[in-house]
């Protein structure tokens, strides 16, 4: 049982994979990527690194079902190869170039499955001096993946330019696009960015599980108070309805809860995004796209004869869309959007600057919300560093988040015009509570860390 183990760690018979709840998931840069089901097994990694002394490990914490799925492909494939490269299935790639390819195929594969693994929302492929790095974003913070040589790091750009039907010749323009990948289980859709830099390209992946649902609405860690106030305004009839932050803050998951939660057959809910990250069931979803001249504000002209009850708008960017949203507001719709703003305060003179009259957004404005995410404490290591936490001692993340609810005090103000101490005074008496507060509440239960707030909110 302790003795070394034969053959190579991509060898490895099924059933011990099976019995020991380990795999092996990629090996890129001369170090081993071994997906372990308990990477607490001080024991069974002792083993593998004495089997190998001249590898480099990584051991990854899987899910169950994820290595159920790797193990299926193994014992799909025999000798502990992957798959049969995509390309020689459907014949996606002429045939001379397919055998090439099959390392670069099963290399994309083994590093999306990583990502996966991970819980990663982007990839990132970066050239530089002599190779290329690979790096997943995991709840917000960048992490090192494999290295690449340069060649391998160009192969590897052209398979993902194939995918996402992009010019794979051109290297010195940036191209955008979109790709889905089979043979890992569940399809995976990805945004696909590339940048031509110095170096090489710089290839920017982010992750789209278009087939997933969003959370439930009460569990993406709103305080009771937050979420009271919240669920209080979505249950107006018609409205605006801010939601506020910087790119990655969970506005578009917590706009699609929202609207999941309110899809009903009495309603017919259109939302228009950039891109379309959760399906809804029961919501009209749109897609923006330039190239189409389908922007925002073009879509939302369009959208009013679809006789809609309760609309989403993405992004609220410009002048044009700030009038549109707030003229369907107007009309008895209740429209939600998200907005550029530092906090639920500031959502309103962004909003007023955009061109919105004072005493329309009086009328209109239901809620402004701002939110952030920051990661949450790992419950297992309490923050020291754990293998279940890959040593970052945090795990998952939750929202801090602050609110202004529309009161008559502060209709009136607006209706008057705008001050800015004014507003916030009044919102104060409104009950306004600063994220800041909502997030220390947040530390005093050990739900997050001090550090880990202040720096998410830039203190
Ligand atoms: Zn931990």
């Amino acid at each position: 049982m302790t003795g070394p183990i034969q053959g190579n760690p991509f060898s490895l018979n099924p059933a011990f994979c099976a019995h020991n709840g380990v795999i092996a998931l990629s090996e890129v840069g001369g170090e081993v990527c071994l997906g372990m089901t308990d990477p607490s097994d001080a024991l069974l990694r002792g083993r593998i690194e004495r089997s190998w002394p001249g590898l480099r490990f990584r051991f990854q914490a899987v899910d169950r079902d994820f290595f159920a799925l790797a193990l299926s492909r193994l014992y799909a494939g025999g000798e502990g190869e992957c798959e049969a490269p995509e390309a020689n299935r459907t014949g996606e790639l002429p045939l001379d170039q397919a055998e090439e390819d099959a390392p670069i195929v099963n290399l994309l594969n083994a590093i999306l499955l990583e990502a996966r693994s991970l819980g990663a929302s982007d990839v990132h492929l970066e050239s530089s001096r002599g190779g290329a790095a690979v790096r997943f974003r995991v709840d917000g913070k960048l992490r090192s993946g494999p290295s690449l040589s340069a060649e391998r790091a160009a192969s590897l750009s052209a398979r993902i330019k194939h995918l996402a039907n992009l010019n794979i010749i051109e290297t010195r323009r940036p191209q955008d696009g979109r790709m889905a990948v089979g043979g890992l289980g569940r399809p995976l859709d990805a945004r696909v960015s590339i940048v031509p830099t110095v170096y090489g390209e710089s290839v920017a992946l982010r992750l789209l599980d278009g087939t997933d649902s969003p959370p439930d609405l009460d569990a993406l860690g709103f305080s009771d108070r937050e979420l009271a106030r919240l669920t209080g305004a979505i249950g107006s009839r018609s409205g605006l309805i801010l939601v506020t932050g910087p790119t990655g803050s969970g506005k578009t998951t917590t706009l699609s809860a929202i609207l999941r939660e309110l899809s009903s057959v009495e309603l017919k809910i259109v939302s228009i995004e950039d891109p379309v990250e959760y399906r809804l069931e029961g919501v009209t979803q749109i897609q923006t796209d330039d190239a189409l001249s389908l922007s925002f504000d073009t879509l939302l002209r369009r959208i009013f004869r679809q006789d809609p009850d309760i609309l989403m708008v993405g992004e609220i960017r410009d002048a044009e869309t700030a009038r549109l949203a707030a003229r369907a507001a107007l009309t008895g719709h209740l429209v939600f959007a998200t907005l550029h703003a530092t906090g639920a305060l500031e959502a309103v003179p962004r909003i007023l600057n955009l061109g919105v009259e004072p005493y329309v957004l009086a009328g209109v404005l239901r809620l402004s919300l701002a939110q952030r995410l920051v990661r949450k404490t790992c419950p297992r290591c309490r923050g020291s560093g754990c293998d279940r936490c890959c040593q970052t001692g945090y795990s998952g993340r939750t929202a801090v988040s602050e609110s202004v609810i529309m009161n008559p005090p502060l209709r009136a103000h607006l209706e008057s015009g705008y001050s800015g101490t004014a507003f916030s005074a009044l919102a104060k008496r409104g009950g306004f509570k600063p994220m800041l507060a909502d997030g220390m509440e947040k530390v005093s239960r050990g739900i997050t860390a001090r550090d880990e707030l202040l720096r998410e909110l830039g203190r």
